[in-house]
């Protein structure tokens, strides 16, 4: 049996080695299988790459790919994915948040036979920015209700797969990747094994406040098409809305002659209403256009990364 690791590393000198050492360690007490240990340089500018070569000299079992720029953490664990050849798969941070010490029981478990992956979930997010975590939790509860793939709030990309689920991901190829989702969306049986958040060990997180929230918009438009529903439903409110308005001046009409009828709308009305209407009609065609712009950017087809260098002989790209 053999393991594959992914480990998506960007900006990562201070923790690659501590890293490293750690999942030697590991490898160490799980002598009946075999290891392989992906590393993919998202475009560092640090030694990241050099320090991934000096480990590659040294350990067949390790290959680096290295991106011609920085392509972001879905398309390196992507590129893993696509170029990982064991009976079973994981993607790790590279700064020790997911933890290599629970390699072991993910595998037994995994061994068992009953699942299909073990996927890891922080039970708190001690030592995260309270304000991070308030967005994160808004943003699983805004999921779960707008779509049906099951997305669980804590959960980390840290899982241990069958084959038949490495290929399952390979298989979904768009460009715009949310791999929570993706996870989510193939299906499989999985065993959630929670655990106690850890910080990184060293650097500084990657993901500042508007990357995470692009990266959950894109979460929200790739999997669900329910805000779709807003432009409809908001036209047929407001177009409801425009009788109350018109029922006015036809009562007046009637009753005191047309003259009547046209005045007695105060300019701050119309200007709120003109204002208002002028909003929600931006809005709706900003969600559209965001539909619009990940279909542009998907039949574009586009390389999901490019790779500059590596150890590794017929690697594979997409
Ligand atoms: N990462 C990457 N490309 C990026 C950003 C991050 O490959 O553009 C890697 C990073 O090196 C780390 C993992 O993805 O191994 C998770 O990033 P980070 O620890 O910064 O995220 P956090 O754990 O804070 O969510
Ligand atoms: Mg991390």
């Amino acid at each position: 049996m053999k393991i594959s690791l992914i480990v998506p590393c960007y900006n990562e000198e201070n923790s690659l080695l501590l890293f490293y050492n750690e999942l030697n360690n590991v490898s160490k007490d799980m002598s009946d299988y075999d290891f392989e240990m992906i590393f993919i340089d998202d475009g560092s500018s640090d030694k990241t790459l050099s320090i991934l070569k000096d480990i590659a000299k040294d350990d067949s079992r390790v290959t680096y790919i290295s991106f011609s720029k920085n392509f972001g953490k879905e398309a390196a664990m992507y590129a893993g994915f696509c170029n990982c050849t064991g009976d079973y798969a994981a993607v790790m941070d590279a700064d020790m948040q997911d933890p290599p010490s629970l390699l072991p029981q993910m595998v037994d478990i995994l061994k068992s036979g009953e699942y299909d992956s073990v996927a890891t979930r922080r039970v708190s997010r001690k030592g995260e920015p309270r304000i991070r975590s308030f967005f994160a939790n808004t943003f699983y509860k805004i999921m779960k209700k707008c779509s049906k793939v099951e997305i669980v709030s804590g959960a980390r990309d840290f899982r241990l797969m069958r084959r038949e689920m490495v290929d399952a991901i390979v298989s979904m190829c768009e460009g715009n990747r949310f791999s929570k989702g993706i996870f989510g969306w193939i299906g499989f049986k999985t065993y959630w094994l929670p655990f106690e958040n850890v910080e990184r060990v060293a650097g500084k997180s990657k993901w500042s406040f508007g990357k995470l929230f692009s990266y959950s918009l894109n979460g929200i438009f790739s999997f669900s098409s329910s805000p779709l529903k807003i432009p409809v439903y908001l036209g047929i409110i407001l177009s409801l809305i425009s009788f109350v308005p018109f029922g006015f001046m036809l009562y007046n009409a009637i009753n005191y002659g047309f003259s009547m009828a046209i005045n007695g709308v105060s300019d701050n009305l119309i200007l709120f209403t003109l204002l208002l209407v002028g909003g929600l009609i931006l809005l709706s065609i900003g969600i559209i256009g965001q539909y619009i712009s990940r279909t542009y950017d998907e039949v574009k087809g586009r390389p999901h990364y490019i790779i500059a260098q590596t150890n590794k002989e017929n690697v594979v790209k997409r």
